[in-house]
């Protein structure tokens, strides 16, 4: 069974991820949505809460895991036994950064490759950020999110907190 994972911060989970999540099923038995974290950085909405919002922006999709993890992106991969790494693509400054980590990461788990997809021309403008800036000043961005993710629960539960 081949298995890659799909990592980032996904804060939140955007039309643009789940257009790189579709074509990475078309090449893969089975794709982990992970959410990669660490205690030094909160982010705009918790793990859990970016986790709740993958699972469901994926309703009713197959082969689709989501989870969290913290630490290496490799050592992840070697838990849960994805042999790949999948990232997304928009501009030349994403390759920039996606290349550094990927040779990285080759230099130290040669047995563990990353692909790189690029976005579909209608999402490549679409990032996390803007989502953020647009929901802290009172916008909607459903736009910009997959359909059956309802963003106002969300920013419900993020204030109850
Ligand atoms: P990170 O902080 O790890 O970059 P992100 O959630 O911002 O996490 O992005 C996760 C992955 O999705 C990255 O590979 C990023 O380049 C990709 N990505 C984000 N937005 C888009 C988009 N609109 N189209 C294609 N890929 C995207």
């Amino acid at each position: 069974m081949k298995t890659a994972l799909f990592p980032g911060s996904f804060d939140p989970f955007t039309l643009g991820h789940m257009d790189i999540l579709r074509s990475a099923l078309t090449m893969f038995d089975k794709v982990i949505v992970a959410v990669g974290y660490n205690s030094a950085k909160s982010g705009f909405f918790t793990p859990d809460l970016r986790v709740q919002i993958i699972r469901d922006a994926i309703a009713g999709m197959d082969n689709v895991e989501v989870c969290s993890y913290r630490g290496l992106t490799i050592d992840f991969c070697r838990e849960k036994g994805a042999a790949c790494i999948v990232r997304g693509l928009r501009t030349t400054t994403d390759f920039e950064m996606e290349s550094v980590i990927a040779q990285a990461n080759r230099k130290m788990a040669p047995d563990i490759q990353s692909i790189f997809i690029p976005s579909g021309h209608e999402y490549s403008f679409i990032s996390s950020t803007v989502v953020r800036d647009v929901l802290n000043n009172g916008g909607s961005a459903k736009c910009f999110l997959p359909k059956n993710v309802d963003i106002d629960k969300y920013l419900q539960l993020r204030e109850e907190m």
